[in-house]
Parts: C-alpha cells; structure tokens; sequence
C-alpha cells in the first residue's frame, strides 16, 4: 500500500482518486470543494481538510488541477507540495496545462531534488471513471519508471513524450487534432444531409472509407450512428466546449511561441471561441454539429 496525496477531485481527478483508492493505496484526497472531498470519502479514500495534512507523509503526490496557474501556485507557493513533501516524493501532475508552467514546474521540482512528470490524460469523465485513460508523460526516465505503475491502475494506457513538458506537449497536438477533425466531421455530415443523404447512409459509407476518423466513429456527432456518443443525449459532456476551446487557445499559444504554422488549429480556436461565446460552453465539443449545420438556432442553446 503507498501513501498517495490525491489534489484535485474534480470530474476527472475524482474518479481517479477512487481507482487508486480501490487499488488498495492510503489515498489522501484534498479538495478546495467541500462537496468533492466528500464525495471522494464515500469512494473509499480518505478526505482531509488541509493539503498539508494530504502532502505530510505521502510517498506519491497525484494532481488533477484546472489549468496551469492552478498548477504552479500548489506546487510552488509558500506551504505548497514542493516546500512541504517529505525526500523522495515522487510528484505526478495529471492537470492539461501550457508547456511553459509544466516546465518550470518540473524544474523548480527537480532543483528541489524530486522526482516529477507531467502526466496529462485522453479520455474524458467515463475514461476516468472506467480506469481507461491514456496517459502521455513528460519527465526523466527514472521518474517515468517509477510513475507507471501508479498511472497504470487509472489507464488502459501510459506512452511517455520526452523530458519534462513533453507530456503537455503531446497532448495539446493530439487535441488540436481533435478539434480540427471534430469541425471536419461535422461539415462533411452537414453537407450529406443538404444533399439529401441519409445521415446513417453516410456514416456507413465514411467510416468504411478515407474519411474515417475517431470524431466520426467514435464520437459520431450527428444523433443515432454511435448510440454512446454525447449527441444522443443532447450533447451533454463529455468534454466540454470550454475545455475543448482551452486546449486550443493553449495550441495556439504553443505554436506562436515556437514558429509552428497551425493555420488549421487557428480556425477551429476561432470557431470554438465564436460557439462558447453564443452560450454553448457547457456542451460537449461535438455539438459544434449545430452551429454548423444552421440548427442552433432552434436549441434553445444560445443566450
Ligand atoms: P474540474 O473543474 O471538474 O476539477 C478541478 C478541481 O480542482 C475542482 O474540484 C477544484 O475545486 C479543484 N481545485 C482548484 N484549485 C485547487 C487547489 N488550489 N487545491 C485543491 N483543489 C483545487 O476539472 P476536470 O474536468 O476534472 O479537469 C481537470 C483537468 O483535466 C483539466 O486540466 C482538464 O483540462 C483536464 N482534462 C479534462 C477532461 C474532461 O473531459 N473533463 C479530459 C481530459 C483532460
């Protein structure tokens, strides 16, 4: 049994606090929401109310934090995980954050003379739920080494990226990825139906064909190809469009900073942005189907 501080229980970091919990580890989960830390009581971890009751005596330190500032004010403030771990810690941040913030991080970590990775996840809440997330890690190999077997417990499947940052790294490119081939899906689906092609008809056609892609098979953003996906129930997330627009701002921002051409990724930020703006933020990303094929109007979405 390890001692792990479990920071963050959110939609994601909760249900992979009570995998580990379920695993048979000391999970020490610490929230700033009373709700969340409860919750993660009644899944077999041990809530506290102080992080530094959740970081004193922990041999691994797990995090699960919104975005970047989030991360660098845990770890590096005055009574954060880094003044306050005790020698050998091994510190996992699982958070999708910039690169920058996950590299300095990493480095403040190591000065400090721990062990870190980046280790950000695909998947979303059911993946988290279900054990079956994909793990991308950044960081050395002896701390990747000894990661994996934490990570693996919460995923079906732990690649590491590089050095420290790589992990984010990974990951903001496979979401751009996403949101690119989401916004394509959805536009050769809107056009199918304008030329009076049965949308069913067309998804068997297009996933036997070059047009298939995980957006579209997996993820089918048209309601009733994929009975699983999120547009069978009105696009509740899954992943959000906020969360979505997120990655893709931090896309952008990667590619200015280090010269990359990503005129592609610049467009679906914008649609992303132009979608959240209307009031469709909580929505899943794939119900970008609606603004493109003329219906938003009509779902009673928009503010
Ligand atoms: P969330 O907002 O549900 O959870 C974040 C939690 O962090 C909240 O419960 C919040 O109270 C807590 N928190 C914030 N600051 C804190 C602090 N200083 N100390 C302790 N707790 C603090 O978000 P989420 O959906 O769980 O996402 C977490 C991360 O996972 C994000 O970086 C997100 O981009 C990434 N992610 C999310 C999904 C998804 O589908 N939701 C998928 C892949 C990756």
């Amino acid at each position: 049994m390890t001692a792990i501080a479990f920071i963050g229980l959110g939609n994601m970091g909760g249900g992979m606090a009570a995998n580990l919990a379920k695993a048979g580890h000391d999970v020490r989960a610490f929230d700033l929401s009373e709700a969340a830390r409860k919750k993660a009581g009644e899944q077999g971890c041990n809530p506290v109310d102080r992080m530094e009751d959740a970081i004193s005596g922990a041999e691994v330190v797990v995090s699960m934090l919104p975005a970047g500032k989030h991360v660098r004010s845990v770890y590096e403030n005055e009574g954060g995980v880094i003044e306050l771990a005790g020698e050998g810690t091994l510190l996992i941040d699982c958070s999708t954050i910039d690169v920058q913030s996950a590299r300095a991080v990493g480095e403040a970590a190591a000065k400090a003379g721990f062990l870190m990775v980046d280790a950000p996840v695909s998947g979303g809440v059911a993946a988290a739920d279900g054990g079956t997330l994909t793990f991308m890690v950044g960081g050395p190999e002896e701390a990747f080494g000894k990661a994996e077997p934490i990570l693996d417990i919460m995923g079906k499947a732990v690649i590491r990226a590089g050095e420290s940052g790589a992990g984010q790294a990974a990951k903001i490119c496979n979401n751009m990825l996403l949101g690119i081939s989401m916004i394509g899906t959805c536009e050769a689906i809107a056009l199918a139906k304008k030329l009076g092609l049965d949308p069913q008809n067309f998804f068997d056609i297009a996933s036997q064909a070059s047009g298939q892609c995980w957006s579209l098979t997996a993820y089918c953003p048209e309601p009733g190809p994929v009975p699983a996906a999120p547009s069978n129930r009105d696009y509740n997330p899954g992943f959000a469009v906020a969360m979505m627009l997120k990655d893709l701002k931090l896309a952008q921002e990667a590619a200015s900073a280090n010269g990359a051409s990503t005129p592609m990724g610049a467009q679906a930020e914008a649609l992303y942005a132009m979608f959240d703006a209307l009031g469709a933020g909580n929505k899943d990303f794939s119900g970008i189907m609606k603004l493109l094929d003329g219906s938003l109007s009509e779902s009673g979405w928009t503010r």
